[in-house]
């Protein structure tokens, strides 16, 4: 089941509206979104051209060789994390389930960079939910011309 979301920064200058939200979510424990968000990315997937923007404090940067990150200029929100290379993730931007208005509702159902998770935390989530280490990630990016084995 989907629905039609909205949220949005710390400081209210950027918004997002999002259709076609799923009730799910997956966390992401490499060292960058552990150090872009401070704990683990928490992410929501929905297709890119199903979310809209607004406001004008949202900046873009170029996290790595395949992918963006974009962030409230003005009290540093995270706000999506996008793969901007052609392959599996591609065309989808993923939410922090943090910066939506009601953040209920959505399951754990996969985790990523699960070898990377500090010991002092764990998540609880669905059943038989799927786990990929970093190097299985890795592999879905390098097997792209030009992937690299960087996070
Ligand atoms: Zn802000
Ligand atoms: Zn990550």
């Amino acid at each position: 089941m989907t629905a039609e979301r909205t949220g949005g920064c710390l400081c209210g200058a950027v918004r997002f509206a999002a259709r076609d939200v799923p009730g799910k979510c997956g966390v992401c424990h490499c060292e960058m979104c552990r150090r872009w968000t401070g704990s683990a990315l928490i992410g929501v997937t929905v297709p890119t051209g199903s979310v809209t923007f607004s406001g004008d404090g949202l900046r873009v940067i170029q996290s790595s060789g395949w992918a963006e990150r974009g962030f409230c200029g003005e009290c540093g929100s995270g706000i999506y994390f996008r793969v901007t290379r052609e392959g599996e993730w591609f065309g989808n931007t993923e939410l922090p389930i943090g910066i939506f208005d009601d953040a209920n509702g959505f399951e754990i159902t996969n985790e990523i960079y699960i070898d990377h998770k500090p010991d002092s935390f764990s998540y609880e989530g669905m059943q038989g939910r799927r786990l990929l280490t970093r190097a299985e990630c890795v592999e879905k990016f390098s097997a792209l011309e030009g992937g690299g084995p960087e996070d």
